[in-house]
């Protein structure tokens, strides 16, 4: 099996069908395996599979486990809204809500991997196009291995290559990612450097008009994450998602919004860029695999960050294809196609719901107002999200 691709999907894949005996070949593009800086949420549906993929104790050393995600007003600053997280995860859904920075958890599925040798790892090999035959596959690029290219009869790829996926078009025609006209601005700070009554052991999810912001602690608390999120035009490029953010453009998206949130966003010298892309929910299986080659992560189902679910999906959908390839008495098209019906409807809606998250989130007038009354009256109910936590 070839994968395309090493980011947290490409290695979650590497490292769950190495496990079922599939002997993967990573192939990245870049020449070191390296992750941006910038935090993830991992709600219990995903930890739950690391844990069975025997990280758990990986987690606790880089994790950061958050007693609650608070809601809160931008205007007035107060809360209206709050979900339980810590305990309240392990007694409902039996594994912990994490947050951990991108770049540890790449590293724990790295050495992971590299500590096994359940998969090989090829940098600097960058794919450019893919053939698909009856009984093989033959790919082609940059500085990929001879034996790579030359016609395999039992090989299957996955495609684990991100937003900006050059695999996805050989499974579906509609392929480019869509503009959402919403920029994400992010930033991590030491927490020493935020306002002391200010540093945070929680979630935080502020919303307001056409604006929120998400903070939360990584690194074992030691950092605080910060991604806030407002409309406004895309950079000129859009193929690299991170660039460097004006201050002041930030400010001005923002527009006034409470001391509190103000004061904590003034802790942060200097601002990341990420435009917000996605893709229309999946329709189908076929938008996740054709003949031998099947897609994964962001590559198959790029979503809003909007319900934090990610690099979640992608590690869902990592284990989910160690299970069909284990399926060793069916052909490799009927592995990928099972694989595909079990994942598409799942991806498909909680990219529908990170959409839906970010509309609430931005309400205003009195829409906002509305908002505000059902989280307060319905409370925890209508922020707990069971059908997700729960697992597959
Ligand atoms: C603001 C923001 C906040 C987010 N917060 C969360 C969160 O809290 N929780 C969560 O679960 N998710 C979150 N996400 C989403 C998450 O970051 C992504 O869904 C996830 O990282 C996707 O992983 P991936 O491996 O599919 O793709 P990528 O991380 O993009 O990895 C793709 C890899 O493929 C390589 N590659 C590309 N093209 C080729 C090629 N042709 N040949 C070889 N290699 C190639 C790239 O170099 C890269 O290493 C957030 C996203 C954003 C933008």
């Amino acid at each position: 099996m070839i994968i395309v691709g090493g980011g947290i999907g490409g290695l979650a894949a590497a490292l769950a069908c190495g496990q079922a005996g599939a002997r993967p070949q990573v192939l990245e593009r870049a020449a070191t395996f390296s992750e941006v800086g910038a935090g993830i949420q991992m709600g219990p549906n995903v930890t739950r599979t690391l844990h069975a993929w025997g990280l758990a104790e990986d987690l606790k050393e880089i994790g950061f486990v958050p007693r609650k995600l608070e809601a809160k007003d931008t205007q007035t600053g107060q809360i209206i809204g709050t979900l339980r997280l810590g305990q309240r995860s392990l007694d409902t859904y039996g594994a912990p809500y994490v947050t951990v920075h991108r770049a540890d958890l790449h590293r724990v599925l790295l050495q992971k991997i590299k500590r096994s040798g359940l998969a090989e790892l090829c940098l600097d090999s960058e794919v450019q196009a893919v053939q698909q035959h009856a009984d093989g596959i033959q790919i082609s690029g940059t500085n990929l291995a001879a034996s790579l290219t030359e016609f395999s009869k039992s090989a299957a790829m996955v495609g684990a290559d991100g937003l900006w996926s050059k695999t996805r078009q050989f499974v579906v025609t509609h392929k480019a990612p869509r503009v959402t006209g919403l920029l994400a601005y992010r930033a991590l700070v030491p927490m020493q450097s935020v306002p002391e009554k200010l540093r945070l052991q929680d979630v935080n999810v502020w919303v307001g008009p056409r604006v929120h912001a998400v903070l939360y602690p990584v690194k074992c608390g030691e950092y605080l994450n910060l991604v806030v999120v407002v409309q406004g035009p895309p950079p000129a490029t859009l193929d690299d998602w991170d660039h460097a953010g004006n201050k002041q453009d930030l400010e001005a998206a923002i527009g006034p919004i409470h001391a509190d949130l103000r004061d904590m966003l003034a802790a942060v010298p200097a601002w990341r860029l990420w435009p917000l892309c996605d893709r229309p929910p999946i329709q189908g299986p076929h938008e996740m695999a054709k003949g031998r080659i099947a897609l994964l992560g962001d590559a198959a189902h790029p979503m809003r960050p909007f319900l934090a679910q990610g690099a979640g999906m992608a590690i869902e959908d990592a284990a989910e294809l160690a299970r069909s390839w284990a399926r060793a008495d069916l052909q490799v098209e009927d592995r990928l196609q099972m694989y595909a019906q079990a994942r598409w409807a799942r991806n498909a809606q909680v990219q529908q719901r990170s959409i839906r998250n970010g509309q609430i989130f931005h309400l205003q007038g009195p829409l906002r107002w509305g908002r505000n009354m059902a989280m307060k009256v319905m409370g925890e109910s209508l922020m707990d999200v069971p059908w997700l936590y729960a697992g597959p």
